[in-house]
């Protein structure tokens, strides 16, 4: 016990530590940003070129900073009415650019009804992102990925992710949640352990199949909201929002 004891407060530590390195790192972030967009207005094409690559970078690392704040320790959020359908069709739109470009097809297969559920729409975007993005890279030679929206019953609502790529192996499976377990050499370990933390936030369940060389299906369960919880919720869209 004691053992245990020692573990969780070395735990609390290095996530106290994460987190106020993450909010100091954020200020300068925000000023380079600044700067690079003032840099932008007298650019020639080669400085453009170099620029958009450093923008590209900068908002990498702002994502890792988000997740790592996220991890480390409870955070408040603003939570809305969402329509699941609206939201994953965004972040696919977001993606398709990139998917085509690496031979990947996204193929999106939408619920039979419109389905609300209560959450936090940058969150929730962050999460299927991760999913999508994780699917991408486990396709090198290109593929379809299938995301696909299907009411279970009047109280859940499932969404899968499902890729055609190389698959996990148990070791991978056991700790793929883990925050910085990767098998990429440029990974940070950090997608899924946001994942799972903002799935769980949203009172969802996260499952996963995969097969090696076959490929991974992601299944996420989120709670469909009502007319009744949505007067207990701070939203203004009760208008256009109707029960399932
Ligand atoms: P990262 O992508 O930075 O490695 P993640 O937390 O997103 O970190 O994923 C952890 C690990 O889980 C990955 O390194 C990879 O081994 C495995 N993984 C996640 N999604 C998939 C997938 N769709 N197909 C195969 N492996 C996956
Ligand atoms: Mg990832």
């Amino acid at each position: 016990l004691q053992h245990k004891v020692e573990h969780q407060q070395a735990l609390n530590v290095v996530g106290q530590m994460a987190c106020s390195i993450a909010h100091e790192i954020r200020n300068p972030l925000t000023s380079l940003k600044g700067f690079t967009e003032l840099l932008k207005l007298n650019a020639d094409e080669e400085s453009s070129m170099y620029l958009s690559v450093i923008d590209s970078e900068l908002q990498r690392m702002e994502q890792i900073l988000s997740e790592l704040l996220v991890l480390s320790k409870p955070t408040s959020m603003k939570v809305e009415l969402l329509e699941l359908d609206n939201i994953v069709k965004q972040v696919i739109e977001f993606m398709l650019p990139d998917a085509l470009m690496k031979n990947i097809m996204i193929q999106y297969i939408s619920a039979s009804t419109q389905v609300y559920i209560g959450g936090n729409e940058n969150r929730l975007k962050q999460v299927f992102m991760n999913l999508i993005k994780n699917a991408m890279e486990s396709m090198k030679s290109g593929g379809t990925i299938t995301v696909e929206i299907n009411v279970i019953d009047c109280a859940s609502v499932e969404l899968m992710i499902k890729d055609e790529g190389v698959g996990m192996d148990s070791a991978t499976l056991q700790n793929l949640f883990q925050p910085f377990y990767t098998t990429k050499s440029t990974g940070t370990g950090l997608g899924l352990a946001f994942v799972k933390k903002v799935i769980e936030e949203h009172e969802g369940v996260i499952g996963v199949n995969s097969e090696l060389q076959k490929g991974t299906c992601f299944h996420l369960q989120f709670p469909i909201y009502t007319f009744n919880q949505m007067d207990t919720m701070d939203v203004s869209a009760k208008d256009s929002a109707y029960l399932v």
